[in-house]
């Protein structure tokens, strides 16, 4: 029986990184940069105002104070977008906004806080003139331009994963696309002559296909782009027909039809169209499991994973391996699952020899350590169980139990894999 590690090395073995696009910036979270990008001018590329207030040259407010304020003579105002019509000359000010251009020959803002403003506008007062409450030193409150980045200078490296961060910077060098490696298409097909998708009425002696959809979604949460191909039935003609519409993704994966008892469907059809390996992989739930690539008619080949039919388990297997399989593709490290340490609440009993993943709960204990306990019922057809978890405890398969009260390593399952 192969391990976790040595199945996800035989799969990963499989699979390349894929091809840069042109991605709109709004839709690249999370993908991989493929280009230098190098500032084409200042960011901020003006001086500006950090504060509403006056700008104002910082000499002529030499002593300014509440005891003896400094008057200033206000000639103009400059708004946001706007620009200054006109220098800053030596004994006035120029009411000036947050983000506007500051005007030539200014070299501080005194904001409105530190000038007699508020009372001039309740008194109903002249605006033709401004007290300053406060010495200003140069460059007070300005914003100068390439603070942030300089013109020429290398501000995000290909290889960098976009977050929020890095869209926004690439927003403000003024591009609304970038250039990414290309998401993976991964094709969603269930099998079962039990299946009735989601939206039909319920019928008896069915079940609704819900592997499609949690699997769908933790493509989408890994960064592919889930296509649900629908149901193929326990037939080898129904199976070829889904399989098909499928190939010009970039991971088929199939749920179902892999355990003992109906496989042969599956595996004839899938060894006609390419070939493909089914292995026992040393890990509860998800011990059942089926690799191999598909032949596309132009000779190219699909890498195809099939997932046992039970939910947990196909849950489980997508996350050792489908998770590994979508980061490779998208150009990112092999980031292992973040994991922590727990006391149990609960043991994890391990019958043989598997590496087991148990359903907890994690949550903080009152000395700020982590503890967890079981979400319920850890068959591996149990999907309340899965939802209320938000980790996977581990058993490591040559340890028969793991006690109340003694640690385990818990893989988290929604903190995010990127952590620089
Ligand atoms: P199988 O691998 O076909 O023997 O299926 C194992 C178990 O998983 C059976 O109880 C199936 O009914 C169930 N199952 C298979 N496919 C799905 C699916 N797409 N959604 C939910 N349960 C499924
Ligand atoms: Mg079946």
């Amino acid at each position: 029986m192969l391990s976790v590690e040595e199945a996800r090395e035989r799969i990963l073995s499989y699979f390349s990184v894929l091809p840069v696009e042109e991605t709109q910036l709004v839709e690249s979270l999370g993908q991989v940069l493929a280009e230098d990008l190098v500032a084409p001018f200042d960011i901020p590329p003006f001086a500006n105002s950090a504060m509403d207030g006056y700008a104002v040259r910082a000499a002529d407010t030499q002593g300014a104070s509440n005891e003896s304020p400094v008057e200033l003579l206000v000639t103009g105002v400059v708004a946001a977008g706007q620009l200054p019509d006109h220098a800053l000359e030596s004994g006035t000010a120029i009411r000036i906004m947050t983000g506007a251009s500051v005007p030539d020959d200014a070299d501080a803002v005194i904001p409105f806080e530190d000038t007699d403003e508020l009372e001039r506008r309740e008194s109903g007062g002249s605006s033709e003139a401004i007290a300053v409450h406060l010495q200003a030193e140069t460059y007070d409150n300005v914003r100068g331009a390439g603070e942030d980045v300089q013109a020429g200078a290398t501000v995000l490296e290909s290889g960098q994963i976009l977050r929020a961060g890095e869209i926004g910077v690439i927003a403000s060098l003024g591009h609304a696309d970038v250039r990414a490696i290309r998401r993976p298409v991964v094709a969603i097909v269930s099998t079962g002559d039990e299946l009735l998708e989601p939206g039909a009425g319920h019928q008896p002696g069915k079940i609704y296909n819900s592997n499609a959809f949690s699997i769908a979604a933790m493509v989408s949460r890994y960064g592919g782009v889930p296509r649900i191909m629908g149901i193929a039935r326990d037939t080898v003609e129904s199976l070829e027909a889904a399989l098909e519409d499928a190939l010009d993704a970039d991971l088929v994966v199939t749920s179902a039809g892999v355990s003992k008892g109906d496989y042969d469907v599956v595996k004839d059809v899938l060894s006609a169209r390419g070939e493909i390996a089914l292995w026992s992989v040393r890990m509860r739930p998800a011990k059942p499991l089926a690799f191999g690539v598909l032949d596309r008619k132009d000779g190219s080949k699909v890498p195809h994973l099939g997932l046992p039919g039970n939910p947990v388990s196909a849950m489980v297997a997508f996350e050792q391996f489908g998770r590994s399989a979508i980061r490779l593709m998208m150009g990112k490290p092999q980031a292992e699952k973040p994991t922590i340490e727990a006391i149990m609440d609960d043991p994890i009993r391990n019958f043989d020899g598997r590496r087991v993943y148990a359903r907890v709960h994690v949550y903080r204990d009152d000395n700020d350590g982590y503890r967890a306990r079981s979400t319920g019922n850890q068959s591996s057809g149990v999907l309340s169980s899965m939802a209320r978890a938000n980790g996977l405890a581990i058993c490591p398969d040559d340890i028969g139990m793991i006690n109340a009260g003694e640690i385990a390593r818990v893989e988290m399952l929604d903190w995010p894999d990127d952590i620089f």
